[in-house]
């Protein structure tokens, strides 16, 4: 049999499964699907690569299969759904450690490779070794493990300018001098290593989410560099696709957050400690109980409900919408505002709010719901908190001064569930709390929400 005419037919039968699957990703109604079939793609990838001839051991690449598979499989079951930003990055590093350990290996088994695949070698080890270490920096960030403050000293700019410039160095001299230049090989991956620490370090807060798109993408590249230099056509399909779909997710998160990429990796967003940039907030905080709050949503005929991080962190989406099914009977107009950036991953609430059977034409992007945010009578906030912060719009200098909100304090009244006063994800106080027209339920927000139903059905 011709397993090369195999292995490579069946690799485009994978691309064309990546990229079908990748199109039904865009609509959480066929997600699943796009999942399924992405990841019965992969696996041909890997079943028909294992056909490949010039394999001589078979034993490491079965105990890194059945390993790999264990982890896999107790991750998908231990992680909770909060937990998966931090996942994501993990295995952005684990991609970029692949590349890596890819181009090391082709290094050795491709003796006196041409410039194009000693290229190809050189930008798998650098960007693999920047994504790996990288990653493992914003899964400690987000897991709590390091300080989330961004990290800043004087010269910093300076210094991971010069390593770039090190590395190009490195580069040209591997590039022109291939059998000589081992020790500038392994001194080009530690060096990569130590650039993907310095250049993660100096962000934080609100930003971290752009970041791990951004590795995501570098973790692209790096395997499709990979995949050039040992000319598996499948690795460079799959890298093209995850590079390419890092970058415009970078993109568009970037938009949501009104920042530019350049600011967002030098900008040191967050290193203002709290309270020293922020204008202070005045007003009065207005606590009212489940049972005050049944009154006012009664009486409401247009109700909007903003979900945030809170929501995922109680598990409150299956209340949340059987609340809404009860206004709903009673004749109230319902939906649900997504901030791009709510939570802890990009269509974090989506999926929440899928998993509790919301009907997806009920929820609403960011600019359609500020458009009609005024003729809403009540908005109520569950375990949001940046994306709903005034200040955005109203204190120049605020760290997220320019970031675009839901425009909550426009609706006539605000219910805000949480359980204290304290910040959310970007550390800075938030002055809806004290505005005029906001009711503050304080407490789980499952709790709170599971109240609110027993008054409606005892009513
Ligand atoms: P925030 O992190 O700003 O606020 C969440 C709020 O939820 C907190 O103030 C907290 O207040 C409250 N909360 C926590 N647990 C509960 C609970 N059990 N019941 C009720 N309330 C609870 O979340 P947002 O969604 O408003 O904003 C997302 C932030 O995260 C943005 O800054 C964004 O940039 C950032 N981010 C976004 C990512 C993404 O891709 N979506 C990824 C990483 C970060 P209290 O403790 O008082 O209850």
């Amino acid at each position: 049999m011709n397993f090369i005419l195999l292995i490579n037919g069946t690799y485009i039968i994978a691309a064309v499964l990546f990229i079908y699957g990748l199109k039904l990703l865009t609509s959480p109604l066929t997600a699943r699907r796009g999942n399924l079939l992405s990841a019965v793609g992969m696996f041909l990838a890997v079943v028909v690569t294992l056909l490949n001839e010039e394999i001589i051991d078979y034993r490491w690449l079965l105990l890194g299969i059945a390993i790999g598979s264990v982890i896999g499989a107790l991750f998908a079951r231990l992680v909770k759904m909060t937990q998966m930003p931090e996942m994501v990055a993990l295995f952005n590093g684990f991609g970029g450690l692949a590349s890596l350990l890819v181009g090391w290996g082709a290094y050795h088994v491709i003796p006196l490779a041409g410039l194009f695949v000693m290229t190809t070698i050189f930008l798998a080890v650098l960007i693999g070794g920047v994504t790996f270490s990288g990653s493992l920096i914003a899964w400690g960030k987000l897991s709590g493990l390091i300080p989330g403050k961004p990290l800043l000293f004087r010269g910093q700019t300076l210094l991971n300018g010069t390593i770039v410039v090190v590395l190009l160095i490195g580069g040209s001299f591997l590039l022109s001098n291939p059998e000589g230049a081992y020790p500038v090989f392994l001194g080009i991956i530690i060096i990569s290593i130590v650039l993907g620490i310095l250049v993660v370090i100096p962000i934080g807060g609100a930003d971290m989410p752009v970041v791990i798109s951004l590795l995501n993408s570098y973790s692209g590249i790096a395997a499709c560099s990979a995949g050039l230099a040992i000319e598996n056509n499948i690795l460079v399909v799959a890298g093209a696709l995850v590079g390419a779909s890092g970058i415009i997710l970078t993109n568009v998160m970037c938009k949501a957050m009104n920042r530019s990429i350049y600011n967002v990796l030098f900008g040191g967003f967050g290193a203002i400690t709290k309270g020293g940039g922020e204008a202070d907030v005045e007003g009065e905080v207005k606590a009212i109980t489940a049972q005050d709050s049944y009154f006012i949503l009664e009486a409401a005929t247009a109700v909007a409900f903003v979900p945030g991080y809170g929501m995922a962190v109680s598990q409150a989406q299956h209340v949340l919408k059987e609340l809404g099914d009860l206004l709903e009977e009673r004749g109230t107009e319902v939906s649900y505002a997504i901030h791009p950036v709510a939570g802890r991953m990009p269509g974090h609430m989506n999926v929440l709010l899928a998993e509790a059977d919301v009907p997806y034409e009920k929820l609403i992007e960011m600019e359609q719901i500020n458009r009609q945010i005024a003729n809403i009578d009540v908005c109520v906030i569950i375990g949001a908190n940046d994306i709903v912060n005034p200040a955005a719009r109203e204190d120049t200098n605020s760290s997220i001064y320019g970031m675009p909100i839901i425009e909550v304090d426009r609706a006539k009244t605000v219910i805000v569930l949480k359980r204290s006063m304290a910040p959310g994800f970007a550390g800075i106080d938030n002055r809806l709390f004290f505005k005029e027209n906001t009711r503050m339920l304080f407490g789980d927000a499952k709790g709170s929400i599971s109240e609110i139903i027993a008054e409606f059905k005892s009513a």
